[in-house]
């Protein structure tokens, strides 16, 4: 794996960065839906104190050390998302019961979440896009497609074709307001 293939890999990958953070705004869900609630949107058969099954609206789908985890084998291709992230935003605190980047109104990071962060979306969430805007939003596809283009491993058309993917969710979402 060479640095140039990992340096543009995350070139790349800040710039899906923008488009689906974009969208998530566009979509404003979250926040009035789950963050500000009593009881959140997130659930999970978890280790964790209190009922395993809800948690509450102010932690999100954070209970855990979200930007730390990798669900593929390629660790090694985030070492540069990883120490950019350290550089510009320092560690994280240490906060039992949620990660240490989430604060009351969400994740404190503006950019260089993983791809795990960045693509996640709950059950409600997916049927509220789905159902409002017409969008099939499979999270775990876009997942691996964020860390193949993480990698530098996809070609620059389905990089290409990706991007216009996610801008599209976007602009569905505006014309459908509008
Ligand atoms: S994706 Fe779901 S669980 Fe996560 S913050 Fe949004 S509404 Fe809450
Ligand atoms: S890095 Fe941000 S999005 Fe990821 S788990 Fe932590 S608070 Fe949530």
């Amino acid at each position: 794996m060479t640095h140039k293939r990992l340096t543009n890999g995350l070139k790349e990958y800040l710039e899906c960065e923008v488009l689906l953070t974009s969208f998530f705004r566009e979509v404003n869900f979250c926040f009035p839906e789950c963050l500000s609630k009593p009881i959140g949107k997130y659930r999970a058969k978890m280790e964790m104190p209190g009922d395993p099954t809800t948690f509450s609206g102010n932690i999100g789908c954070c209970p855990y050390d979200g930007w730390d985890i990798c669900n593929n084998e390629w660790l090694a291709n985030r070492s540069l998302l990883n120490s950019e992230r350290l550089n510009i935003y320092g560690a994280p605190d240490e906060k039992p019961g949620r990660c240490g980047y989430h604060a009351e109104k969400g994740c404190t990071l503006d950019t260089h979440r993983a791809p795990t962060c960045l693509a996640y979306a709950c059950s409600d969430f997916r049927i509220f896009v789905s159902q409002n805007y017409g969008i099939r939003y499979n999270w775990e596809d876009i997942e691996e497609t964020l860390e193949n283009i993480l990698a530098g491993n996809i070609s620059d058309w389905k990089s290409i074709w990706f991007k216009k993917r996610l801008k599209a969710f976007s602009s569905r979402v505006k014309s459908r307001k509008a």
